[in-house]
């Protein structure tokens, strides 16, 4: 999702990057619900009409314990000349979409690529459980498979698609799901759910079914149902949510939002929330909800990629002055060595999940004339445990 929110400078996002990279991913991410800068700003509603609605009623909220299962409508974000968020991948990542690079050259992930295609394998699961389901768009353009003239030309369209499809299947109970996905921070991790500020009850308890099934499946950090603005979510008559599956502006994330098989997951993620939903509403075989906690541990850091190692701390903050002069985010961290228990001066320049993009941060500082190397980054005390 890229619309809407408020972006801090990037030089400043780069510069606390390397220092966030020290602390536990679940410490630096906010609570549910609490305010925070990364959540999008009000948007003002506008009251004009939309072309192709009319004075229809809206539709029926209301549960019937004993309902057809209700119609799901997934909406693709973007698409077309309106490509969302960017990930940038190593040269050569498969991704199993369309291959995408900038004007130099380099590998590019779309969100509108992923969030296509983890709508599609949405789509594939709900109608396999007997869903009906309805898409906004299924092919790579705006809303309503119409080209895309304007960001607000898009949206209409897709709202009153939803609407439309929602009076086809008049009786029946509808759901809308927009499926996004992040760009804040490098740093920036995990997924979020959002709900309209004065939703109903059943799209709140849809958010929380969704977040909580999707976070227990791609196990990276927990961010949490949220109240947002946004235009599809303000317009359309049905319960709705937008989910934002993971960051695209995390090289780590857009690594596994690469990987067919996490989006695969993402779309089974969101399909048993909206089972669970449905289940505990009374429509479907879905098993009733438990009291399962979702499950939050983060992605965990497994390389540190450091620039020198020194007995001095003096000589270790030149070296990392040198670094960021050379466009390196560098820290200096002590850190006993599990061999011969002294505790020289690191100079850490990254953090890593992936080897791959720690190797890649390797290549950097070596071609920048300076030792490069990776390292583990299991935190001194349990490497100490280790040899006991
Ligand atoms: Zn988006």
């Amino acid at each position: 999702m890229s619309l809407r929110r408020i972006r801090a400078p990037a030089a400043v996002l780069v510069a606390v990057a390397a220092l966030m990279a020290a602390v536990p991913a679940a410490a630096q991410e906010p609570p549910p619900e609490q305010p925070s800068p990364e959540q999008p700003a009000p948007v003002p509603v506008d009251p004009a009409p939309l072309p192709g609605e009319g004075a229809e009623p809206p539709v029926e909220e209301s549960p019937d314990p004993n309902g057809p299962l209700p119609l799901v409508i997934i909406d693709p974000g973007h698409g077309g000349r309106d490509l969302g968020a960017q990930g940038r991948l190593p040269a050569g990542t498969p991704t199993g979409l369309s291959a995408r690079r900038d004007r130099g050259g380099r590998a590019l992930i779309l969100e509108k690529d992923v969030n296509l295609d983890v709508a599609v394998r949405l789509d594939g699961y709900l109608r396999g459980r007997g869903y009906p389901t309805a898409m906004t768009r299924t092919t790579d353009r705006a809303g309503g498979d119409r080209p895309f003239r304007s960001e607000h030309a898009d949206l209409v369209a897709r709202v009153v698609a939803a609407n439309r499809a929602a009076r086809r299947h008049a009786g029946r109970r509808a759901l809308f799901i927009s499926v996004h996905s992040n760009s804040l921070r490098r740093s920036s991790r995990g997924t979020e759910t959002f709900h309209f500020y004065s939703a109903g009850s059943e799209a709140r308890a849809l958010a929380r079914a969704v977040q909580r099934e999707v976070v227990f499946r791609l196990g990276i950090p927990d961010r949490g149902v949220k109240k947002a603005g946004f235009f599809v979510l303000r317009r359309t008559r049905m319960p709705a949510i937008l989910v934002e599956g993971a960051f695209l502006s995390n090289p780590d994330e857009a690594l596994l939002l690469a990987r067919e098989d996490f989006r695969q997951s993402l779309a089974e993620g969101v399909g048993a929330g909206v089972e669970r939903h449905a289940a505990a509403r009374g429509a479907g075989p879905g098993s009733p909800p438990d009291d399962r906690p979702p499950r939050t541990e983060p992605l965990r850091i497994r390389y540190r990629v450091t620039a020198g190692v020194f007995r001095r701390r003096a000589a270790a903050l030149r070296r990392a002055a040198l670094a960021r002069q050379k466009g390196f985010e560098a820290v200096v961290r002590r850190r006993r060595t599990p061999r011969n228990g002294r505790r020289p001066h690191y100079v850490v320049t990254g953090q890593f999940i992936f080897l791959q993009n720690a190797k890649r941060q390797r290549g950097q500082l070596r071609r920048a004339g300076l030792p490069g190397r990776v390292g583990s980054a299991a935190p001194p005390r349990r490497a100490a445990a280790r040899r006991r």
